[in-house]
């Protein structure tokens, strides 16, 4: 999503709980851990915590409801996995390419097969000294 769409859904949570819940500050930390979301999905969200939630949903809340499972869901999970970690082997990819071949990375990323479909062997630390004999 955009900006202008972010602003506006935020502008939906400020007139239904207060202002003072949505500082500047705050506002910024939930731009930058939901920016990834689609517009549609992030106000499907926003319009079911403001049906659900009688106080002011707060990043907690906000995770919950974007962690559904599906496209947005998956992307959200991505976006975690890789906020916090980095891995060297896969550049965050979740895969290998080695040897003409494509793994799936050992690290959560790849653990997780949440950047692609379908069987791919999983990289472990023996398939290196395989090849290599
Ligand atoms: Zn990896």
């Amino acid at each position: 999503m955009n900006d202008k769409e972010f602003s506006e859904q935020i502008h939906k949570l400020k007139q239904v709980y207060g202002d003072r819940y949505y500082p500047d500050g705050r506002v910024r930390l939930i731009w930058s851990e939901f920016k990834h979301l689609g517009a549609k999905d992030f106000e499907a969200g926003i319009d079911k915590l403001i049906l659900e939630k009688r106080q002011a949903p707060l990043i907690d809340e906000f995770r919950a409801v974007f962690a559904i499972s599906g496209a947005s869901g998956r992307q959200a999970r991505i976006q975690q996995i890789k906020a916090a970690n980095y891995c060297d082997l896969c550049g965050n990819t979740g895969v290998i390419s080695f040897a003409s071949k494509t793994y799936r990375c050992s690290c959560p990323l790849g653990e997780a097969g949440l950047l692609f479909s379908g069987m791919m062997p999983r990289w472990e630390t023996t398939t290196e000294k395989t090849f290599n004999g």
